[in-house]
């Protein structure tokens, strides 16, 4: 790796550290003539396959603008779209595969974009899925009453735990408030 600095061939790795789950790693180098520090990072390639047959790099700004648009007027900002450009690459990267359909792009995007905004998802999916009928709509609302997403879960478990009755919290127990002292 060539020093920026003072272009010198060899430089040492003094640290690495994976990022991104493992997907990448970045390593911090000292060259070895100036002594001066620069950091490089390493990642696999990851090739989406598109419709024409053509390879282009997967990446993740393709995603975010693929997903800006069902997220117009949502509470959604670029730091939850960036964590959910993410979070795809994950899923992506998870499946070892080094080239991937775009069409699995596409259903990589459905279920970390369900769990941040259902109706930026909705939008989202009429498109991808091709919606053509109010029952298709009416088909993935049902869905997604089924099937809440973990998160909600999470917070259902959460709420019902708070809320059950073999563990007396003072704010549902009555006889605790009235203990309260008065002065
Ligand atoms: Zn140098």
């Amino acid at each position: 790796m060539i020093c920026p600095f003072c272009r010198h061939e060899e430089s040492r790795v003094v640290d690495s550290r994976p990022i991104d789950d493992g997907s990448s790693i970045k390593r911090r180098r000292e060259c070895v003539e100036c002594g001066r520090r620069f950091t490089t990072s390493e990642s696999t390639l990851l090739f989406v396959e598109k419709r024409s047959g053509a390879l282009e790099p997967f990446s993740r700004e393709k995603v975010i603008s693929g997903v800006r648009k069902a997220c117009q007027g949502r509470p959604v900002d670029d730091d939850d779209l960036s964590l959910l450009a993410q979070r795809v690459e994950e899923i992506i990267r998870a499946e070892g595969q080094a080239e991937i359909p775009s069409h699995e792009v596409g259903m990589a995007i459905l279920s970390p974009l369900r769990e941040l905004d259902v109706i930026a998802y909705l939008r989202y999916a009429s498109v991808y899925r091709n919606f053509t009928t109010l029952e298709d709509f009416e088909g993935e609302i049902a869905l997604l009453r089924a099937a809440p997403s973990e998160d909600f879960l999470a917070f259902e478990k959460l709420n019902s735990e708070k809320n059950s009755p073999n563990k007396t919290s003072p704010k549902n127990n009555p006889a605790s408030l009235t203990n309260i002292p008065n002065n």
